[in-house]
């Protein structure tokens, strides 16, 4: 049998940083942004899902944000599909050193990774705005209206980056120093279209970048390898 172009460049890396996007997820169910049938091909109450997920529409229609977060932008029955399981068995071989992810679902944690830099946050956890207490996914899924704190009654807020929101600092430098260090950085699923995301693909100075995507992204011109297709294929036919 002969082995892919991909399935090369695992095998050759020692150090390999996942980069990935709603594209992912896909597979698991979830629908991304920008593909045909993603989410912002449709529209809510005549409001765009750009405009609700905002931090300035959070405070201002905070009754609008959680009616469109809980019917589209949490999926309880959503499990990792083959991509996922591929990277935790790619962690636990030590070949990958971790996963920058701007998925907001968690899905990387659930397939059991635990280098995981959620540069754009996660649906599990939600804090109070007034007294910090955490609650989990389930507190804004079985909940009506604004979800309140059990402790306070202040507002429980998702921990995710609202568009007008700067990412965790933290998080983010995590993720910076993660891809610097890698000898092969797979971009997958993702439009890169989101700042400031997309450009820590600036800090990978390694061997080889591999992009593997549905359609054409801004990377592709810089890469070494550009894979066509369906990320859970892809990644789930690697062998490590
Ligand atoms: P995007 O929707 O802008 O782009 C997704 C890209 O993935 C597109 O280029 C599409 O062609 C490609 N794609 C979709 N399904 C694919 C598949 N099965 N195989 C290969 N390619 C596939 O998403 P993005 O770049 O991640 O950026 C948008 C924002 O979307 C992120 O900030 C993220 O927080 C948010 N988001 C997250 C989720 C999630 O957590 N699962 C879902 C929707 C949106
Ligand atoms: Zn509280």
């Amino acid at each position: 049998m002969t082995s892919s172009p991909l399935q090369d460049v695992v095998s050759r890396a020692r150090r390999i940083v996942f980069f990935g996007g709603a594209g992912v997820s896909t597979a698991s169910g979830i629908p991304d942004f920008r593909s045909g049938d993603g989410l912002y091909a449709s529209e809510f109450e005549g409001l765009t899902p750009e405009m609700i997920l905002s931090q300035s529409f959070f405070y201002l229609d905070p009754e609008t944000f959680f009616r469109f977060y809980r019917r589209h932008m949490l999926h309880p029955e959503a499990r990792p599909n083959a991509a996922h399981e591929k990277l935790y068995e790619l962690e636990k071989a030590d070949k990958l050193r971790g996963i920058v992810t701007q998925n907001i679902d968690g899905l990387h944690k659930v397939a059991g990774n635990r280098r995981v830099y959620e540069v754009h946050g996660s649906v599990h956890e939600n804090y109070c705005m007034d007294c910090n207490a955490f609650f989990p996914m389930e507190k804004v899924l079985n909940s009506e209206g604004i979800p309140r704190c059990d402790r306070c009654g202040g507002v429980v807020k998702p921990w995710v980056v609202l568009y007008g929101e700067a990412p965790d600092k933290y998080t983010c430098m995590g993720a910076c120093r993660e891809i610097s260090n890698a000898d092969t950085l797979i971009v997958a699923g993702t439009s890169l279209s989101v700042e400031p995301a997309a450009s820590f693909l600036g800090y990978f100075h390694g061997r080889t970048l591999a992009v593997v995507n549905a359609e054409p992204t801004p990377a592709d011109a810089r890469a070494s390898l550009v894979v066509r297709g369906d990320v859970a294929e892809v990644m789930g036919a690697l062998k490590l």
